[in-house]
């Protein structure tokens, strides 16, 4: 007996392996491959949800020999689709790792390169994205239809499904880089973003803590100023988004969003904030945890079924 979630609603149940020829490939037949690439390692997976998955830790060097092992475990099966849920900056359109300072990956075709050694149609999008597509399609944001995620942590981006769609446009949405106020006589730290320098990422992600208060975020106590400021910045920064995108959820993840203290500071500072102009929105964490992105990856890749071989 082994436990599977269910294709259509997401819950578990239990099934009895696969025993007979006919079962096995029907079994094998609706088996996905995910790839979550980032910047120091990719996790790939193989398999049809959560309870079912099967996955490997590589470590990122050259494009060409992480994307290589990438291919070969994942050609160890037949697939019927492959998701890859990348760090950024990426092309959409085109499946390409940009303008990156990641040695060798400026420009890397990595959705070309998965589905030429696969021969399957692949779907490709951010990492961010893709972690919000696996809580929707299995974590803390199953059956709802307008949500953010959030990842707070070396940087901070997030991701929106509107409608039920995750929200795409020119590029991809950059959250992270929104300006927020900075009240200079309360906060002299002039921000850390290198290219905007006080905007969220710059005052609120996981390297602008360290150095403003010189100890890394995992460090600073649940009581230390730090959060107070923290919680402040995001509630600005959430009210924002949801006078903009109308969420009905916002998951907050990623290293500093693992804080936990936080929720409650973000929750009373945002009622202040919001005045009682907009009520319901939930503010809650993440239901995958670090599995997120490799999961997320496989709903991408059930989302790619019979689009054809295109990235
Ligand atoms: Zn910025």
């Amino acid at each position: 007996m082994r436990r599977f979630p269910c294709r259509y609603s997401g819950n578990w149940r239990i099934v009895r392996w696969p025993r007979t020829k006919r079962a096995r490939r029907r079994y094998n037949q609706s088996l996905l491959g995910g790839i979550e690439a980032g910047g120091t390692k990719f996790v790939c997976g193989v398999g049809t949800g959560p309870g079912d998955i099967e996955t490997i830790q590589i470590h990122t060097t050259s494009p060409e020999a992480t994307t290589s092992a990438a291919v070969e475990f994942l050609a160890k099966r037949s697939l019927q689709a492959v998701g890859i849920a990348s760090f950024g900056p990426v092309d959409l359109a085109t499946g390409h790792i940009t303008s990156t300072p990641k040695a060798g990956w400026r420009n890397y075709d990595l959705a070309g390169t998965v589905r030429r050694g696969l021969g399957v149609p692949v779907a490709f999008d951010t990492d961010v994205n893709g972690a919000a597509l696996g809580e929707a399609r299995w974590g803390a944001a199953q059956g709802v239809s307008d949500f953010i995620y959030l990842t707070v942590g070396t940087g901070i981006g997030g991701g929106a499904m509107v409608n039920g769609r995750m929200l795409h446009g020119l590029g991809h949405p950059e959250m992270g880089h929104i300006r927020i106020p900075h009240d200079m006589a309360r906060d002299p730290f002039p921000g850390v973003c290198p290219f905007h320098g006080d905007c969220l990422e710059g005052l609120a992600s996981g390297p602008a803590i360290q150095a403003r208060w010189g100890a890394p975020a995992p460090e600073l106590p649940p009581d230390h100023a730090a959060w107070t400021l923290e919680a402040r910045y995001l509630a600005l920064a959430l009210a924002n988004w949801m006078y903009t995108l109308s969420p009905k959820l916002i998951l907050i993840g990623g290293g500093v969003g693992e804080q936990s203290q936080l929720f409650e500071q973000i929750r009373k500072e945002l009622a202040g904030i919001l005045n009682g102009y907009i009520q319901g929105c939930e503010i809650a964490a993440p239901g995958l945890g670090s599995r997120a992105g490799v999961l997320g990856a496989l709903a991408l890749a059930e989302q790619a079924i019979g689009q054809g071989l295109r990235p």
